[in-house]
């Protein structure tokens, strides 16, 4: 790469919502040179990757809803129509339930809600749950560790039948393909961006520009293999977007928090065995991705490698922080133990006698009111902020993306629903707060 380069668009971010962003952009804005680069040797190397790569449209606000809803029929128009395998098993979202969470107003005012968007649940008791689901405990008999631990008896189930798990890797390969075959310019890797490039707008050549006086826009970005100038910089940085917007006086508003996944196998466990190819949720007779109705504990079924990938939404007592070493991104084997291991197996005692085999962490990028950013400012086209849901909003927010950066007043989401371009914008948000965070 020579000192200074120049391009339509610089893409910053390889991962899930790069890729998506630079595809969109490059199919609707032919004529454009775009550049996708990523600090990591390939695409969807970071929190992608670490992701559980599950996806839901059960959301209680209307915008989470449409976007997920939408990238979510993407996703199967790529596998069913295009043939190209993502992996993705339609095995269902299965929120485990107490008396009280269920019949609490959020939870019935989240029912009607998908409701009135035409999203599909259906709802179970606990007499059927304990028929279908394998090893499911549904009754502590008033356990004192039980009570201890605030952990509350399961009465019902709330299952969506639209929602399931896929590979992420395959999800990126298939954009990045896309984008490539009608990109002229190939994706670089190994190129980490030191700082987006702040100029005066007109530039007077002045010793000390800009001035407080002056307009600016970022023209570029420096990396450590030279400058990129670009009319438009897309920053989808995900979870590192502080660390570029922060020095040039820009609040990405977003927050970074920590989260793991711990990885057991079933393939030696009988109990785990048949929890795997639970029958009567899906047609794939499989497990559904299960949330505990305590504690914030999931896990998602990984029938490739007959096993399941537990994590924890986990808030209170969880800190925000930026990922500055590898450190940070080391999981925390004593928090399996402790904190998640007592809640997993209290409700399914199959896992009592498993440990993990692997695990990982990755982080969180969050909004504050747990719905995406996107919005064009100062010559930054920025595209994060997905809340631990990036891989079902992707395609959506891609498509926002790119009208943002046409100037179109609606985008067009898969399947011909129309969002308005600046809904998800800082300026002229137009957004509810979001209840159902994992
Ligand atoms: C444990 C865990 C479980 C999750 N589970 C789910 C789930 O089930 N479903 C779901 O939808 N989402 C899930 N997520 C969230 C999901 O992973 C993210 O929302 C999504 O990956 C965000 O995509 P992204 O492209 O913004 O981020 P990333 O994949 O992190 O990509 C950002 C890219 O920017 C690059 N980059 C950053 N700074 C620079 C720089 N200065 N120079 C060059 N390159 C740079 C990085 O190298 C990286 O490749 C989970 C996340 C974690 C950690």
């Amino acid at each position: 790469m020579s000192e200074s380069e120049n391009f339509d668009i610089v893409v910053v971010g390889a991962g899930i919502i790069g890729v998506a962003t630079a595809y969109y952009l490059q199919k609707n804005n032919p004529n454009k040179t775009i550049l996708l680069l990523d600090r990591y040797l390939a695409a969807g190397q970071a929190n992608t990757a670490m992701s559980a790569a599950a996806v839901r449209n059960m959301f209680a606000s209307s915008t989470n809803q449409l976007l997920t809803d939408t990238t979510i029929k993407f996703i199967e128009h790529v596998q069913e129509e295009l043939g190209y395998d993502l992996f993705f098993e339609k095995c269902g979202y299965l929120w485990l339930l107490s008396d009280s969470q269920f019949n609490s107003e959020s939870v019935q005012m989240w029912m009607k809600r998908m409701e009135a968007s035409g999203i599909h649940y259906k709802a179970y008791d606990k007499q059927q749950l304990k028929e279908m689901m394998p090893g499911l405990n549904v009754d502590f008999q008033g356990s004192e560790e039980a009570e201890l631990m605030n952990l509350k008896e399961v009465s019902y189930g709330l299952f969506g039948g639209d929602c399931g798990v896929l590979d992420p890797t395959r999800y990126v390969e298939f954009y990045l393909e896309e984008f490539r075959k009608i990109g002229t310019v190939k994706p670089r890797y190994g190129v980490n961006v030191e700082s987006l490039i702040l100029e005066a707008d007109p530039k007077l050549e002045l010793p000390g520009e800009p001035f407080v006086w002056q307009n600016k826009r970022v023209i570029g970005v420096k990396t450590d293999k030279g400058e990129i100038r670009a009319e438009c910089v897309v920053l989808a940085t995900g979870a590192w977007a502080n660390e570029l917007l922060d020095p040039i006086g820009m609040n990405s508003k977003t927050k970074v928090k920590k989260r793991q996944m711990f990885v057991v196998h079933g393939a030696e466990n009988e109990g785990l065995k048949q929890l795997l190819s639970t029958k009567g949720f899906n047609e794939v007779d499989m497990c559904p991705f299960v949330i505990m109705p305590s504690a914030g504990v999931y896990f998602r079924p990984q029938k490739q490698e007959q096993g399941f990938w537990i994590g924890c939404g986990d808030k209170l007592g969880r800190e925000y922080k930026y990922i500055q070493t590898d450190d940070d991104l080391v999981p925390e084997s004593a928090y399996y133990e402790n904190s998640m291991f007592p809640v997993l197996s209290a409700y399914f005692p199959d896992f009592a006698t498993t440990r993990p085999v692997n695990s990982w962490a990755g982080s969180y990028c969050y909004s504050p009111d747990a719905i995406p950013f996107v919005y064009y400012e100062n010559g930054v086209l920025v595209a994060n902020g997905a809340s631990g849901s990036g891989i079902m909003k992707a395609d959506a927010m891609a498509r926002i993306a790119d009208a943002l950066y046409r100037g179109l007043p609606e985008a067009e989401l898969y399947g011909g629903k129309k969002i308005a371009s600046e809904t998800l914008t800082i300026k002229k948000r137009n957004v509810e707060i979001e209840s159902v965070v994992i």
